[in-house]
């Protein structure tokens, strides 16, 4: 096996091709040196090396230190030095790099190779004693924090301490000789932090201390948190990159710099970057001293009066700018490269591509797609679905975000249920909510959590936030389906709504006190943060019309309001997959209709009832569907438990007894007559259909009676597709659409223009799922109801499942919250089976899905895979879902 790879040089092992076993920094130098660019020789021990590490318990494979001693000896060939020697040293780097760049792992130890007696040999080869010395002492500190692991306070305080001692002001002072003390105390301090050992002097010991620690760096718990976090297998491994030193700290005419070839906060092409005059790498990072910008452009654009290194060294800005260009050309993106000018000199130490915002990414796609750099596709699978939703809503300013954190304003944090940030004053009501934004005021709602009822505070609210609820609670659905921000299961709140207050240990904001939401991360800040305005027509709309060419899957959206599918279709929603109609039953207009209908007690008050909904039902559907033009319309029955619509307080239940006659005992007795155990497994769904007829049959009318006269009044004739909820058996499939195919007979001869309508089902209950075939006898379409079937199928309430599921994700025993993403092995499966028993009996069964899932990026893959006609999602979510699916596609 082939454990060791050279780069640069001259000769280089590998290429950008093997990042799986070079690790990305290994396979992108080997790659620069390969194009010709100044790369400083050195090897790569692979991650395979890695692996066999762990296998063997904690050992080498046995080849490993013969290809070791025989790249050392290239490199020292290549570089003309020697590793060790007192007169000609060769000094090196090593760096670890995983094939994703990986924070949390040891990361760089630089000037390795210096001890007492080549420290010596540096000093003569440079003709500069003192940077030996710096260089020596910046090596021990280092090596001795990454691989002995001593913090860096030990090291400081004895600089600081020196320095206080000498009356020195700057490191700049520290002449060779100071280095030198300095470097004996280094030492002792070693000595007494590393168990009695002293600082290692061989060369090859240091070197295979570094390796060493390279190695155990990706077995240390924030190695393993963050591969956790981000999908990463253990067995990945990683690799370590020795490389000959170059040396930005050679005085003026030497530099270190990062740049990204593009800017990556606005994708702007221009480059960007900084660097610093007479210093190492990690003087970038570690922020001693601020780097000066790149370019003049750049400089300009700042208001920096720093010096650019145009203007410095003109000579290697017009190189650098050059490299630069070469390697986009080549990686055809963006890049983050390192680079190092040693007296003078240009090296490249570092490409990769480079992490950007989302703002950046959708501008550079298409800059580099018109620039025929990429094709449309590539344009398209450069924005990452999930990163889009970013640019949908309102957002905070990052920057003003971050200064809001470092004064201490973050209120409380919770779930991040719906994205986009918003600004306004405390309400703890949804009636004060509403009136509050009658008169013009932004208002954000906070509820220990919401229903049904609060459903017009909501929409006058500009953000919600509870504190009680998971991503799949009321608030979180309907906050997603309203484009409103909503931070949901905030535990720590403690709302006292009478008092007026809200606090958060100890910490209290009162009603009207301002704050503002960030959804997309779940935080609540006291006061304004500054917010900018999404912009959807430009860049925007060329990659979703990229993204539509690409895709196969259809996209529908979830919504009932005229207002809300208006925004769905203006987002590119080809149709509706679901309209909840029990959402129209909560109007002011309607609910006190509605609760007559309920508490009739014979099938007479309730036909009653429903007579006067019939119209307002109708006059609902003939706005969807003057919206929806020849779009397919999915309206669903009612579904939920009635109790949901039955009053609460005193002062309704009053209310409710005045305006139907009925005493308030009657109506207290009713009211406990529908109370269930279990509601979500209750009377809800097709068995209302089964117990109240009459309620369907309204519906079913109203819906082709909207039809028709939608038809007539736009010429357009309408597409409904009417939807029985959670359904188990084919019988109850057959007997709802009977009813409803009869009221279609009734009501369409009418209308001169041909109404084409469906009749379907949800798939919501495993049993459905399992017996798809037979459903699918009767049923003209599938649409599963993924919300419900993860409930069922957990046997975890969607309710309730906040105050545990939390710890589950912790433990790893569920990766992903399982009501945002589909859990693919239980919940996909019984998706696929019905998918497939479904279409064995009707090949060209209409399937698409319409819980939450229907607007998660890796869901929506999964139901890609299985041949779906369409997915239907929130509003705000329809251009993630269209960039999803084009991503399954490609
Ligand atoms: C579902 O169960 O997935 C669904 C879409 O219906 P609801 O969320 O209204 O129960
Ligand atoms: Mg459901």
């Amino acid at each position: 096996t082939k454990w060791v790879y050279d780069f640069g040089g001259g000769a280089s092992d590998g290429d950008a091709s093997m990042k799986n076993l070079l690790g990305g920094k290994g396979a992108n130098l080997a790659e620069m040196a390969s194009l010709g660019l100044p790369v400083p020789p050195g090897f790569t021990i692979t991650t395979a090396v890695c692996t066999a590490f762990y296998d063997l318990g904690r050992k080498y494979p046995e080849e490993l230190d013969a290809q070791f001693e025989a790249s050392l000896k290239t490199l020292e060939a290549k570089t003309d030095k020697e590793f060790g020697s007192a007169t000609n040293p060769l000094l090196v780097s090593v760096r670890s790099g995983a094939r994703a760049s990986m924070p949390g792992m040891m990361d760089t130890v630089l000037n390795l190779g210096l001890n007492d007696t080549t420290v010596e040999g540096l000093a003569s080869l440079s003709g500069d004693k003192r940077f030996a010395y710096d260089s020596y002492r910046r090596f021990i500190q280092m090596y001795s924090n990454v691989v002995l692991n001593i913090t860096h306070d030990v090291f400081e305080d004895i600089l600081e301490d020196y320095k206080d001692l000498q009356g020195y002001e700057l490191d700049t002072d520290m002449q060779a000789e100071d280095w030198q003390d300095v470097i004996g105390k280094y030492k002792s301090a070693v000595l007494s932090n590393n168990g009695g050992k002293p600082f290692p002097e061989d060369p090859k010991d240091q070197l295979w201390g570094a390796i060493g620690a390279v190695f155990g760096s990706w077995m240390n718990d924030r190695a393993i948190f963050y591969r956790k976090h981000n999908d990463i297998p253990a067995s990945w491994g990683t690799a370590v990159n020795v490389q000959s030193m170059v040396f930005g700290n050679m005085g003026d005419t030497s530099a270190t710099g990062v740049a990204f070839t593009r800017d990556p906060g606005t994708g702007q092409n221009l480059f960007y970057g900084e660097y610093l005059i007479n210093a190492q790498g990690e003087d970038v990072v570690a922020g001693i001293r601020t780097p000066a910008p790149i370019s003049k452009a750049r400089a300009a654009e700042m208001g920096s009066d720093d010096e650019p290194l145009e203007v410095t060294m003109p000579d290697v800005y017009q190189q650098l700018t050059d490299v630069a260009s070469k390697l986009e050309n080549h990686y055809r993106d963006m890049q983050d490269i390192e680079f190092t000018v040693e007296q003078g000199k240009l090296y490249m130490l570092q490409t990769r591509n480079g992490k950007r915002t989302a703002q950046a990414a959708l501008a550079m796609a298409v800059e580099m797609c018109k620039e025929g750099l990429i094709t449309e596709d590539e344009a398209v699978l450069r924005l990452a679905p999930a990163q889009l939703d970013q640019l949908l809503h309102p957002m905070i300013d990052q920057d003003a975000k971050a200064a809001a954190t470092a004064e201490g304003r973050v209120f409380v944090k919770g779930l991040p249920a719906s994205p986009g940030a918003a600004i306004g004053k405390i309400v703890f009501d949804s009636d004060e909510a509403a009136d509050a934004a009658a008169k013009g005021e932004d208002v954000i709602l906070i509820r220990i959590e919401t229903s049904p009822e609060d459903i017009h505070g909501m929409h006058a609210s500009k953000a919600i936030v509870t504190a009680r609820g998971g991503m799949t609670s009321h608030a979180a659905v309907v906050a997603r389906g309203m484009g409103r921000p909503c931070v949901c299961g905030a535990g720590s709140l403690r709302i006292n709504k009478e008092l007026g207050e809200v606090s958060v240990a100890g910490d209290t904001l009162k009603r009207g006190d301002i704050v503002t939401v960030d959804g997309a991360t779940g935080e609540v800040f006291k006061g304004r943060v500054a917010m900018i305005e999404p912009d959807l027509s430009g860049d925007f709309a060329h990659i979703m019309e990229w993204a539509d060419n690409a895709r196969t899957l259809s996209v529908r959206t979830n919504a009932e309001t005229p207002a809300d599918v208006e925004v769905a279709k203006n987002f590119g929603a080809e149709g509706i997959g679901l309209c909840r109609t029990e959402h129209m039953f909560f109007d002011a207009d309607r609910i006190p209709v509605v609760r007559a209908m309920i508490l009739a007690s014979n099938e007479k008050g309730r036909k009653e009832a429903l007579e006067k909904l019939l119209p307002m039902q109708r006059s609902d559907f003939e706005a969807i569907f003057r919206i929806m033009g020849d779009k397919p319309c999915n309206i669903r029955l009612l579904d939920p438990p009635l109790h949901e619509f039955m009053p609460h307080s005193d002062e309704e239940m009053a209310e409710v007894a005045k305006g139907s006659g009925v005493s308030i005992e009657m109506l207290t007795h009713r009211a406990s007559e529908l109370h269930e155990s279990n509601p979500m497994l209750g009377h809800r769904g097709c068995r209302l259909g089964v117990t109240y007829p009459e309620i369907y049959e309204m519906q079913a009318r109203a819906i082709f009676e909207a039809a028709v006269n939608v038809a007539k009044e736009t010429g357009i004739a309408p597409v409904p597709e009417v939807m029985i909820p959670l359904v188990a058996t084919k019988a109850e499939v057959a007997l709802m659409k009977a009813r409803i195919v009869k009221m279609a007979e009734a009501v369409l001869p009418k209308s001169a223009i041909k109404i084409d309508y469906l009749v379907g089902t949800m798939i919501e209950l495993p049993r459905a799922a399992l017996r798809a075939a037979d459903i699918a006898e009767e049923a003209e379409f599938f649409s599963f109801g993924t919300n419900d079937l993860t409930q069922t199928t957990l046997g975890i309430s969607r309710d309730d499942a906040a105050r545990f599921l939390g710890d589950y994700e912790k433990q790893g025993i569920y990766e992903k919250d399982p009501f945002v993403t589909l859990d693919i092995e239980g919940v996909g499966e019984l998706v696929k089976l019905g998918a497939e028993r479904g279409r064995s009996v009707k090949p060209d069964l209409k399937i698409g899905i319409c819980g939450e899932h229907g607007g998660d990026p890796a869901s929506i893959a999964f139901c890609h895979g299985l041949g779906m006609t369409y997915v239907s999602c929130s509003p705000y979510r329809v251009p993630v879902a269209r960039l999803a699916a084009a991503h399954a596609a490609l």
